[in-house]
């Protein structure tokens, strides 16, 4: 596995490879390994011949007031998980370089990012969307790999690729949950024992809208009770969002469907955790 900083010496590799005629599929991520980002990596090492593993926590994603300076980094930890995943080059570039002075070219999705973290957190996806495309540039992936933990963001790419005619296939990956349920982030680090007590609420909300949905409740005001009443009986639990989303269009729905997305963004304590659920999956 080799480390990469330089923006050139990435796009030369990749366009070697490509000539060579190999396949290149790229995992982007903020580094901070788990086990979500491992499972993205091992499905990537299966369906091409270079894997690249991004590593990049990307300024222009956060807001001001965000937590972009105290966002948990370990390059060296994330170097061994990487490896052990089968990852060919780690490309982790240094913000200076991909945004110089005098940067000003920004990637915008429309209605896709008004709803959900794109009201709570303005100017995220444009960011998510910038280094997303600016990524496929340089790695050149035949195919880029993203979890549906992030559910609107990977919504938001797959549209970029299309509409840009990017060539990239956008793959989504599941949600990769600790043994009692809560959905694997490097935000986890945050939380204190009993932040990481509390936090199950946002799982426990979605099993249980998930179990009365499978036993013939369609209504989403029934619904999104049952998962406010389970979040609101947490003390540090504050609510950013509950919503109950087509997972396509990422508009409201009154009655619920297989193809209901059911998507939490709560704040426990200082740390703001999403997670989701499409009530048709497992
Ligand atoms: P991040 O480093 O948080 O930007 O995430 C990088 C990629 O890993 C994104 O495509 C995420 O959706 C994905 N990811 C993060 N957490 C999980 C998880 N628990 N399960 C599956 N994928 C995840």
């Amino acid at each position: 596995m080799k480390l990469i900083e330089s923006i050139e010496e990435m796009q030369s590799i990749a366009a070697a490879a490509r000539q060579a005629g190999k396949t290149i599929v790229l995992v982007p991520t903020m580094g901070y390994l788990h086990a979500g980002h491992a499972s993205l990596l091992t499905e990537g090492r299966k369906r091409a011949d270079i894997l690249v593993a991004s590593i990049f926590v990307n300024p222009t994603q956060f807001g001001a007031g965000e937590d972009f300076n105290t966002y948990p980094r370990d390059l060296e930890r994330d170097m061994r998980i990487a490896e052990a995943a089968g990852v060919d080059y780690i490309f982790a570039p240094k913000a200076s370089d991909m945004y110089p002075a005098g940067y000003q070219t920004y990637v915008n999705v429309e209605e896709l990012t008004l709803p959900l973290c794109g009201a709570s957190r303005p100017g995220h996806f444009r960011g998510v969307t910038t280094v997303v495309a600016k990524l496929f540039n340089i790695v050149m992936p035949h195919l880029a790999l993203f979890g549906k933990k992030d559910f609107q963001q990977l919504t938001v790419i797959r549209r970029m690729a299309a509409d840009l005619n990017m060539g990239v296939q956008i793959v989504g990956m599941p949600i990769v949950r600790e043994a009692d349920g809560l959905a694997m982030s490097s935000r986890n680090a945050y939380l204190s024992q009993a932040e990481r007590e509390s936090a199950l609420c946002l799982s426990r909300a979605l099993h249980s809208v998930q179990d009365v949905y499978r036993s013939a409740e369609r209504s989403v005001e029934t619904l999104r009770k049952l998962a406010l009443g389970i979040i609101n009986a947490e003390p540090s639990a504050a609510i950013d969002y509950v919503e109950f989303y087509h997972e396509a269009t990422l508009t409201e729905v009154e009655q619920a469907d297989d193809h209901t997305l059911v998507a939490l963004a709560v704040r426990i304590g200082k740390t703001r955790l999403i997670d989701n659920c499409v009530l048709g999956e497992e």
